[in-house]
């Protein structure tokens, strides 16, 4: 068994149960990619068994604290039992559910989502590549599922030395319709593509803020929705749900507004009710300011526009100018559902920038409620990083 050895000081985080040990900690050792090493600190004392990243500025992901740990396919499959029956006892309101959130479930590097009786599966690191078949193994024995969609076309993976692939794992064939598969959340049939959607096929971390929606829509009598960043329309179908007159989409990818639109009829709601607009947010938002367009509601779920704490000056600067026109574009007593995805602005940070919007809006609103990302998406305690969706429902003065 390989060792890396810590340089004195550099032991505090592994002692807190923290899984990433960074370039700069280590004096001495090395391994190969996904190699299980041993971890000590400058003394020789154990730390944690974990995976070496030989490319990456995060040198080793920690498996255990546990010193009569094995690393072994066993242990990957204990892994995984446990994060699904921690998805069982979470009462999740859909068949598209994530079974497996990264470092929050012990298993850095990899997520898997299942969609119905598909599952879609994201390697992201050197240590859950190299156990990449006892892992699909043992996710097919404990799901009964037969098909796994590996989506490792993350970008993450470069940092890794790793290759982009997305192809069938386990069973699947070359049939395009192989990887189409409805959910049901909610009560509402989403249509998922594991080979074309994004991430794994969708935002499944939604899942909760789109049922709120639908209920506050409900709630507040809003009739005229705006969806920002739409991709297929999970907030236009809980719009339409929660009582909407009209609901316009907005994003930049045509593929997603054509499914937003098969949406609204495979929902059964009246195609006349909905409006899909291929455009730049940002300037659409403008336009709409322009002419004069006013709305009830308007969700705002752009991607991740600060994907690190290097970012974040430049995503406020982003986040502010959309949420400034968002503000200005509701009507009084209106409700603006407003979101971020990006690791590097925390949930402070994005109130202050949304605070800021407001009063270049020169607006007031009450907050009614802090949205986080669905359960099934846990951030745990030793490892705060994993939070990165937050969000905020407003209700505008
Ligand atoms: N709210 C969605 C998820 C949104 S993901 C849901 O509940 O499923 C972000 C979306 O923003 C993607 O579909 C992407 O195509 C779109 N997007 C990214 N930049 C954009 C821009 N400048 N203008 C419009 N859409 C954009």
């Amino acid at each position: 068994m390989k060792v890396i050895k810590l340089r004195e000081g550099k032991e505090r985080s592994l002692l807190r149960r923290h899984p990433w040990v960074f370039q700069g900690s280590i004096d001495k050792g090395k391994a190969d990619g996904g190699e299980t090493v041993r971890v000590e600190g400058h003394d020789g004392a154990f730390l944690a068994w974990g995976a070496f990243s030989p490319q990456s500025q995060i040198s080793v992901r920690a498996w255990s604290f546990d010193k009569a740990e094995r690393i072994d396919a066993a242990f990957f499959a204990r892994r995984l039992e446990t994060a699904i029956a921690l998805r069982g006892r979470m009462a999740i309101a859909s068949d598209g559910v994530r079974l497996v959130h990264g470092e929050a479930d012990g298993l850095p590097g990899l997520v898997v989502d299942r969609y119905g009786d598909l599952l879609s599966a994201q390697f992201l690191a050197a240590g859950v590549e190299r156990w990449k078949d006892a892992i699909a193994d043992a996710l097919l024995r404990l799901t009964g599922c037969s098909r796994l969609y590996e989506r490792s076309d993350a970008s993450v993976r470069a940092l890794e030395g790793l290759p982009s692939v997305r192809a069938w794992l386990r069973g699947g064939s070359d049939d395009p319709a192989a990887s189409r598969v409805t959910i049901r959340e909610s009560g509402w049939k989403l249509d998922v593509d594991v080979a074309e959607g994004h991430k794994t096929g969708y935002y499944l971390d939604q899942r909760d803020n789109r049922a709120r929606f639908a209920q506050v829509v409900r709630q507040y009598g809003c009739k005229r929705v705006l969806n920002c960043f739409s991709y297929t329309g999970g907030f236009s179908v809980a719009a339409l749900a929660g009582g909407a007159e009209r609901v316009v989409s907005v994003d930049s990818s045509a593929p997603a507004l054509a499914l937003a639109d098969a949406h609204v009829r495979l929902n059964g709601f009246d195609p006349a009710r909905h409006e899909a607009r291929d455009a730049d947010v940002n300037a659409l938002l403008r336009e709409a300011l322009k002419a004069g367009e006013r709305y009830d509601a308007i969700v705002l779920d752009p991607p991740k526009f600060a994907p690190t704490a290097a970012h974040a000056e430049r995503a406020a600067r982003a986040y502010k100018d959309i949420n400034r026109l968002a503000l200005k574009l509701l009507e009084p007593g209106g409700l603006l559902l407003t979101f971020s995805c990006s690791g590097g602005v925390n949930a402070d940070l994005f109130h202050k920038i949304v605070a800021g919007a407001a009063i270049d809006a020169g607006a007031d609103g009450a907050l009614l409620a802090r949205l986080e990302g669905a359960p099934d998406h846990p951030t745990t305690l030793t490892f705060p990083e994993g939070e990165y969706l937050k969000g905020l429902a407003i209700l505008k003065a």
